[in-house]
């Protein structure tokens, strides 16, 4: 039934993954490869439809459905409101529907039309957002600037859908580790995502980025200075609003889990107690 390779957030183990789109529509950011054996499509609601009814027929209940692939988004908003009203009547069942939204196809839609999705079962959207440094974003073709990716994180916000946002530690590398941590703090302030995870840099043969390190344009962080890049971004988090804040991913050297800002002096003695007994995962345990 799919078209590998197939992604999903840690969040979305237990839901069942429909693949709306196949690849991602931007396809461009140096450190990504997980989509680059794919020329994006969007699939046709028919085909959507038929995916959903095997569904259907296989499990007795359904709690949680992702939309795949990398931006199911993009797509016009009147097929996703057929997409969603199809989940509605087949799975009345399941409480909640999500999808990965890139900055643009999030700037695309109109507000009226974001909260026309939430109203119809849209309950999440995931964001990637990497960093809230310009130069970083603009080094990593990510397709977006810092006012962008605030933009349509209000936007996601203001529709009542929950935002899930992504960054990455050591995507700056060794040169813009600094301002990469402040910066990413920062963007986070603005935007007050309901969750927000941390992940950490790992490079993928094949990819923009790795080529870049082979002509030492681009200078990896070590472990020690990634736990120093996350702790300076904590220092820079001051939300208001409730974030979940969850650095517990594969690609990390540790684990962290809290709720932003009552957390916070917690997250960051956690670091501090790694750094100090040195407990964290070695390199090659990063990707089991
Ligand atoms: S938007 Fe996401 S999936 Fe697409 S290339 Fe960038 S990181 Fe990869």
């Amino acid at each position: 039934m799919y078209d590998y390779p197939l992604y999903r957030p840690p969040s979305e183990s237990n839901s069942i993954i429909i693949q709306a789109t196949i690849g991602c529509s931007h396809n461009k950011c140096s450190f990504c490869n997980m989509y680059k054996s794919k020329k994006f499509t969007i699939r046709s609601v028919k085909d959507i439809k038929n995916d959903m009814n095997y569904f259907r027929k296989t499990y007795e209940s359904v709690e949680k459905i992702f939309l795949a692939d990398g931006d199911a988004l993009i797509i016009q908003v009147e097929e996703l409101k057929e997409i969603l009203t199809y989940i509605k009547n087949l799975f009345p069942e399941c409480s909640r529907v999500t999808l990965y939204g890139s900055p643009k196809s999030i700037l695309l839609k109109t507000p009226q039309e974001l909260s026309d999705l939430k109203a119809l079962g849209l309950s999440m959207i995931y964001m990637g957002v990497e960093s809230g440094d310009d130069e970083v974003l603009n080094e990593i073709n990510k397709g977006a600037n810092s006012k962008e990716l605030i933009k349509a994180a209000k936007k996601v916000k203001d529709s009542n859908i929950l935002l899930s946002v992504t960054i990455i530690a050591g995507i700056g590398g060794k040169e813009n580790s600094k301002s990469h941590a402040i910066r990413t703090g920062e963007i986070i302030n603005s935007m007050s995502p309901d969750y927000l995870g941390v992940l950490t840099l790992m490079v993928e043969e094949g990819t923009i980025l790795y080529n870049k390190i082979l002509n030492k344009e681009f200078e990896l962080l070590n472990d020690k200075e990634i736990l120093n890049e996350i702790k300076l971004l904590i220092e820079h988090i001051h939300v208001n609003e409730p974030v979940i804040f969850r650095c517990n991913h594969a690609s990390n050297y540790i684990s962290l889990r809290g709720s932003l800002p009552i957390d916070k002096e917690k997250l960051l003695k956690q670091i501090n107690y790694y750094q100090y007994t040195n407990k964290f995962k070695k390199e090659e345990e990063r990707r089991l």
